[in-house]
């Protein structure tokens, strides 16, 4: 799981690791909130109204949904255990509060908190997007704050200042994760190693 402020670029960084392992997959989250320019329903997110939102969590669809800048965020239970069932692993852009409640669902999961080089770079960042008011802009500030003093709550953490670098970084956590001791397929390797002839 991937959490950062917005602006910080962990969704390019989300987007470039699907590129690069053919084995991760995004859970597309449903929303509340409106598409933004660019952002095309059932792949950025799947965008519906609040009443459709209030349905899916009457119904349980969702393993966690928070409030977040004023919009309703869920993360589809059926998307991720279909992903998981085909054997793939699932990436999620999700913010704190989401990211420690997938954590008690699924313990295994690692956290990974992508930090801007400094405040004043995220400030200038959400400025350029453009997409947002200035009276957005400074919400998105103080959230990140609140959200920045969660970090050590994740098991890794990476600046994103120069794209490559921290995709570089990024890789290299998802590849030291995916041979891990804790993530080894025991079975696998009792029945191709271990096996008396
Ligand atoms: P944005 O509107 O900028 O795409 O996302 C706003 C925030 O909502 C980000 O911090 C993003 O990680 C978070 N978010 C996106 N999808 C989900 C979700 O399914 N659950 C939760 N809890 N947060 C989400």
């Amino acid at each position: 799981m991937v959490s950062a402020p917005s602006g910080t670029g962990k969704t390019t960084l989300c987007n470039k690791a699907i590129e690069a392992l053919p084995s991760l997959f995004s859970s597309v989250s449903y929303t509340t909130r409106q598409p933004r320019p660019g952002e095309i329903p059932d792949r950025h997110y799947s965008f519906i109204d609040q009443d459709e939102f209030r349905a899916m969590i009457d119904d349980g669809e969702f393993i966690e949904w928070a409030e977040v800048h004023g919009n309703f965020y869920g993360t589809s239970k059926s998307r991720i255990e279909a992903i998981i069932g085909r054997g793939n692993d699932v990436i999620l852009d999700i913010d704190v509060q989401g990211a420690r409640k997938i954590r008690e669902h699924y313990p295994e999961s690692i956290l990974t908190f992508i930090l801007p080089p400094s405040m004043e770079v995220l400030e200038k960042r959400l400025f350029d997007r453009r997409s947002d008011s200035l009276e957005v802009i400074a919400r998105r500030l103080k959230k990140a704050r609140e959200e920045i003093n969660e970090y050590k709550y994740y098991d890794y953490v990476i600046v994103n200042d120069l794209l490559e670098e921290a995709f570089a970084a990024f890789s290299a956590i998802i590849t030291a994760e995916c041979n891990s001791i804790n993530n080894m397929d025991h079975d696998w390797i009792r029945e191709h190693f271990l096996k008396e002839e």
